[in-house]
């Protein structure tokens, strides 16, 4: 933790977000009594504060402060397996549907860590009833999980926190002939805060109930080591809704003003259309013999989602040349949109990016557009 001493008061860096969900709990309870429904959950992206040492600093993956996708879960027990499964279901959702990443028995696996039953109550803390009944949640989570997408478990006795079990997702991705494990999702049980905060007794006199858990859990964990490993996986490449530039478009020049000046005309038509639609577009003015440079460049810096060519040739064809990038085959596809006016071949674009944005409409209801120009960055 970083401590510091204000005139004789020692204050800390938010090292977790845990304690400030439970407090926001109790003090909805305190005002509004059995009206706060139960499960409670919370949620933050919850920017927190670790010391770790300078040397093991490193990119993305390793740094002093950092956001996690928090969530506290306030449950009674009889709840607490659907309420693993759902958060289950909500990663597996994220991950293919915003990240484009597949979810199943090859990709993934379950890590469950149970307590040594001897130690209950010395090395691991809280109750038998409690551990049984967390470690039955979270082993029926598993085995529903298994059945549904043949995604495998393993059971590590003694492995837990002391306080409480856990579940962790692991992505396996494999890439050259390297396995590499990204630590993903985790959901936790914890018999400590509900002790420290004296929680049992109030989720008793306010709503008679005596099984209550707090569930910690997170999605990607830490956003950064996730996206640092996103990026190296797809090699910077990201999927078309949350690539920084969605479409560059190429205006090939050749010499000739006339051409040149239709050639700018229907690029910048494109461009302003396609802005004004919420894209994030960027131009970039070549000729056909810097053409080869100019799109290595890009390739290497700006990786748009689209490549929209305008040369000579698309300009006498009324056609467009569009090559998206694919994200599994990790190269791009190349087609052919023609066009009467303009207009039509940028209402083909559109079509081209509802199709691309398909799976995140699905998560969120609507393809998020993430407002910001980047076209400086061609
Ligand atoms: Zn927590």
């Amino acid at each position: 933790m970083y401590l510091f001493d204000i005139e004789g008061h020692e204050f800390a860096v938010k090292p977790m977000n845990c304690p400030y969900h439970i407090l926001i709990f109790m003090s909805q309870v305190a005002k509004y009594r059995s009206r706060v429904p139960l499960p409670f959950k919370i949620f933050e992206f919850g920017r927190v504060h670790r010391y770790e040492p300078s040397g093991s600093i490193y990119g993305l993956l390793r740094v002093r402060g950092f956001t996690q996708d928090d969530a506290h879960i306030i449950t009674p027990g009889e709840n607490a397996k659907e309420i693993v499964l759902s958060v289950f279901e909500e990663m597996k959702m994220l991950l293919e549907e915003l990240f484009r990443l597949p979810v199943n028995k090859e990709t993934l696996k379950a890590r469950l860590s149970a307590a040594d039953p001897n130690e209950i109550g010395k090395e691991f803390m809280g109750t038998v009833e409690e551990w049984r009944g967390a470690e039955a949640a979270l082993e029926g989570a598993a085995k529903v999980i298994n059945e549904r997408y043949g995604i495998d478990y393993t059971i590590g006795v003694g492995e837990a926190a002391f306080y409480g079990p856990k579940i962790d997702f692991i992505m396996v991705v494999e890439e050259a002939g390297h396995r590499k494990e990204w630590q993903m999702g985790t959901i936790q049980f914890d018999f400590n805060l509900p002790r420290r905060f004296r929680l049992y007794q109030l989720v008793k006199d306010v709503y008679g109930i005596d099984e209550v858990y707090i569930i910690h859990r997170a999605l990607l964990g830490s956003v950064e080591r996730f996206l640092g490993a996103y990026l190296e996986h797809y090699r910077g490449r990201l999927p078309f809704v949350l690539a920084p530039i969605q479409f560059a478009i190429l205006a090939i020049k050749t010499g000739d003003e006339k051409i040149d000046r239709e050639i700018l005309g229907v690029a910048k038509h494109v461009k302003e259309e396609l802005k004004k639609k919420g894209f994030r577009v960027g131009l970039k003015e070549s000729n056909k013999t810097g053409l080869s440079g100019d799109v290595r460049i890009i390739e290497s810096t700006v990786k748009p989602a689209v490549l929209v060519y305008v040369g000579a040739r698309e300009v006498k064809e009324s056609s467009l040349e569009v090559r998206p990038y694919i994200l599994d085959d990790r190269r791009r596809s190349k087609l052919k949109i023609s066009f009467d006016d303009v207009q039509d071949a940028v209402n083909a674009l559109e079509e081209l990016a509802r199709g691309f944005e398909e799976p995140a409409i699905k998560l969120a209801g609507q393809a998020p557009r993430i407002p910001g120009d980047y076209s400086h960055a061609l």
